[in-house]
């Protein structure tokens, strides 16, 4: 039962170029109320750029890795636009990078892919709202950045025993991501991803990717 409908904001326009993803979102704005007119689908930022100069629209649901650039881009240009439009970017990337960026842009909120239909209906619906939804798992990493890494308690400087890409790996293995994930992200193969995992092991004295993380946590090196 559509509670909002009297008030939804329209139109929506779905930014994304997986056909999956966005019969997904079809189904949860749907459900939200939203009638099939008020949905607008684009699967690049040509298509996204093509729509919102042919109207404007009052919330915008953006991934940011598309075809042809990056949804932050398209952020930016929809911020500058309208200070007041909701955008909440849905995305794979759990990058500090890419969060920081996307919000930097204007995003409204940020919500991972990988969560159910439930938890980005109600990310939706916190932006309608007036809300700032922010991911679970980012909004901890936000905090943490905010917080002072603990202090080393062997006083050793621990952060220059793991190589700039070892430190990138590990901080992927403490997102939950598996070897392969890992290797597709940074563009290596899974052996070199392994045989990295195995130097962190090492250096670290560890012998498994929850104690490499929670090492590596204890002794500050993630941040
Ligand atoms: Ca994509």
């Amino acid at each position: 039962m559509p509670l909002l409908e009297s008030t939804l904001p329209a139109p929506v326009l779905v930014v994304e170029d997986e056909p999956l993803i966005r019969q997904r979102l079809s189904t949860v704005l749907a459900q939200l109320g939203y009638q099939d007119d008020a949905v607008l689908f684009a699967a690049s930022l040509a298509q996204a750029r093509a729509c919102l100069a042919e109207q404007p629209v009052a919330l915008a649901l953006v991934d940011l890795g598309l075809p042809d650039g990056s949804g932050i881009d398209l952020i930016n240009q929809m911020r500058q636009a309208d200070p007041a439009v909701g955008i909440l970017v849905i995305s794979a990337w759990s990058t500090e990078d890419a969060i920081l960026a996307a919000l930097r842009a204007g995003a409204t909120g940020y919500v991972l892919k990988e969560r159910d239909d439930l938890e980005v209906s109600l990310s939706i619906r916190s932006v309608l709202r007036g809300g700032a939804p922010i991911d679970p798992f980012i909004a901890r990493r936000v905090i943490a950045e905010l917080q002072p890494a603990a202090a080393s308690p062997t006083g050793l400087d621990a952060e220059s025993m793991l190589s700039a890409r070892e430190s990138q790996i590990l901080r992927l293995v403490a997102e939950g991501l598996t070897n392969r994930e890992i290797a597709e992200q940074l563009h290596l193969s899974r052996y070199t991803v392994e045989c990295h995992i195995k130097h962190i092991y090492r250096k670290l004295s560890v012998s498994s990717r929850t104690r490499a993380v929670s090492t590596a946590r204890s002794r500050g090196l993630l941040g």
